[in-house]
C-alpha cells in the first residue's frame, strides 16, 4: 500500500530534500522533466484516480468563474452548492471523492478543471525544490509523485 510505503520512506525522503533545498543540482528542472514524463508514460491515472478520491484541488477565483459558467451557474451559486473555505482561507471541496469524478474513473469537467488538478502532482514544476513539504504529502497519495521521488534519490547524490 501506497501510504505504508510512503511512511517508510518518509525520514529518507525528508532528509533528501532537506539536501536538495541547500543545494539544488544545476540541471534540476531539466531533470525533473524527464523523471515526470518517464513516471506519466508507466502510470494510469484513470486506473488510480486516488488524487480526485481523498484530496482534490483548491479552487482560484479563476477556476471558479470557469466551472460556474460551464455549468451556466453564477459563480456564489457554484460556490454554495459545492465549495467551502478550508483553514487556509482557499476554496475547496465540500467533499471527497470529487464530486466530479465518475464512477469510471473520469472527470466530468475535465476540459475546465481548476488549474490544480491539471498540474498535480506538481512534479515538472520548475524549482521543485521549494515544495518539498507538500510533495512528502503527496508522495502517500500520488503513486506517479511516489516513484518519481525515488528515482530523483537514486539520480541525485549528495
Ligand atoms: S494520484 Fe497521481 S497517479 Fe493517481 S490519478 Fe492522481 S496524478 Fe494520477
Ligand atoms: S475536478 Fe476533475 S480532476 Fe479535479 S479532483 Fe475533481 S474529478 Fe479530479
Amino acid at each position: 500500500m501506497l501510504p505504508k510505503l510512503a511512511k517508510d520512506k518518509h525520514k529518507e525522503s525528508k532528509d533528501f530534500f532537506k539536501k536538495l533545498k541547500k543545494k539544488p543540482p544545476k540541471q534540476l528542472d531539466y531533470l525533473m522533466q524527464e523523471l515526470h514524463e518517464a513516471a506519466f508514460k508507466e502510470t494510469n491515472c484513470l486506473e488510480c484516480a486516488n488524487c480526485c478520491k481523498t484530496t482534490g484541488p483548491l479552487f482560484t477565483d479563476k477556476d471558479i468563474q470557469r466551472i460556474a459558467k460551464h455549468f451556466k451557474m453564477k459563480p456564489q451559486q457554484f460556490i454554495n452548492q459545492f465549495l467551502r473555505v478550508d483553514e487556509d482561507n482557499d476554496y475547496v471541496l465540500q467533499t471527497v471523492p470529487c464530486t466530479f469524478l465518475g464512477a469510471d474513473n473520469f472527470c466530468s469537467i475535465y476540459e475546465v478543471r481548476p488549474k490544480a488538478c491539471r498540474e498535480f502532482p506538481h512534479t515538472d514544476r520548475k524549482k521543485f525544490q521549494q515544495i518539498s513539504n507538500l510533495t512528502l504529502k503527496n508522495v502517500a497519495i500520488c503513486p506517479a509523485a511516489f516513484n518519481i521521488v525515488e528515482a530523483m534519490k537514486k539520480r541525485i547524490n549528495f
